[in-house]
C-alpha cells in the first residue's frame, strides 16, 4: 500500500468503527432492560459494554440516562437507539428537548456539527442575558462626571445619542437597493453592517466574531445585497442559519 492507500484505508475503518459503535452503545439499554447481558456470563451491564464494545463506565451511564430522559420525545429516543445520532451530540440538546420540538431537534442533530448544536442550545437557554459591564475610558467618564455634577442629565444626553445613531443606520438601509454588480457584499454596505453590529455576530446572545455576512434572502434569487437581509454571523450560526434554510431546499454557502 502507498502512503495515499494506507491513509484512506484507515480513514474508512475508523469512520466503521465509530458507526458500528454508536449502533452497539445504542443497544445497551435494551440490553440491560432484558438482563441479556447474563446470557453473556456478565454480571452487569457494565462489563457487558465493557468486554464486547470498549464502552466505557461513563458512556454507559450517560446512555441509559439519555433512553430515560428521551422516552417523551420519540424521534431523538430513536437516533440514540438507533445509533444514529452520538451520545455526545444528544446529550447537547437533552436539556432542550420536548415532545413539541423533539421533531425540528432531531433533525439539527442529524445535520448540524457538535459545535453548532451547543451553540444552538446555549443561545435557547441564555437568551436575555446580557453583560453588564461598561468599559467607558477616563477621558469619557471624567466629561459625564462633569456634565453631571453640572445637574445635566446625562442618561437623557446619552439617550439622544444612541437614538440619532438608530435613526441614521434605519435611514441608511431605507435607501433603494439596485442588483448587485458582485457576489462580494460592497464595502459600503459591510460599513453600515458594521456600525449597526459591530464586530460580533449578530445573534443577540452570541459573543463570538462574525466570520460571514450571511443572506438571509438567497443571493442567488434576490442577486441583491440589501443590508435588511444580511446578517453579520459566526462560524456556528452560519452553519446553523444554512441548516434552516435547508428546509425549503436553499443549499448554497455564503463564503
Ligand atoms: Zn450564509
Ligand atoms: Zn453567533
Amino acid at each position: 500500500m502507498n502512503d495515499k492507500e494506507l491513509l484512506e484505508t484507515a480513514l474508512t475503518y475508523g469512520r466503521h468503527a465509530l458507526d458500528w459503535r454508536r449502533k452497539f452503545i445504542g443497544l445497551l439499554p435494551e440490553i440491560n432492560k432484558r438482563r441479556l447481558f447474563e446470557k453473556k456470563g456478565c454480571s452487569s451491564i457494565r462489563e457487558f459494554a465493557a468486554k464486547f464494545g470498549g464502552v466505557s463506565k461513563e458512556q454507559l451511564e450517560l446512555t441509559i440516562k439519555l433512553e430515560e430522559r428521551f422516552i417523551p420525545t420519540p424521534e431523538l429516543h430513536k437516533q440514540l437507539v438507533t445509533g444514529e445520532v452520538s451520545i455526545n451530540k444528544l446529550a447537547r440538546v437533552v436539556s432542550i428537548a420536548t415532545p413539541e420540538n423533539d421533531l425540528e431537534l432531531s433533525e439539527i442533530v442529524q445535520n448540524m456539527s457538535q459545535k453548532a448544536v451547543e451553540t444552538l442550545v446555549r443561545d435557547e437557554k441564555f437568551t436575555g442575558m446580557r453583560a453588564q459591564t461598561l468599559s467607558l475610558n477616563e477621558e469619557v467618564r471624567g466629561r459625564l462626571v462633569e456634565l453631571q455634577e453640572k445637574g445635566i442629565d446625562i442618561n437623557e444626553l446619552i439617550s439622544v445619542a444612541l437614538n440619532k445613531r438608530e435613526e441614521e443606520i434605519a435611514e441608511e438601509k431605507a435607501q433603494p437597493v439596485g442588483p448587485a454588480t458582485s457576489r462580494p457584499v460592497p464595502v459600503k454596505t459591510e460599513r453600515l453592517l458594521a456600525k449597526e453590529h459591530g464586530t460580533k455576530c449578530s445573534i443577540p446572545t452570541c459573543k463570538k466574531p462574525s466570520v460571514v455576512i450571511h443572506h438571509t434572502q438567497t443571493f442567488a434569487l434576490s442577486h441583491r445585497h440589501d443590508p435588511n437581509y444580511l446578517a453579520p454571523l459566526c462560524k456556528e450560526h452560519h452553519e446553523i442559519a444554512h441548516m434552516i434554510n435547508l428546509k425549503v431546499r436553499e443549499k448554497r454557502k455564503c463564503l
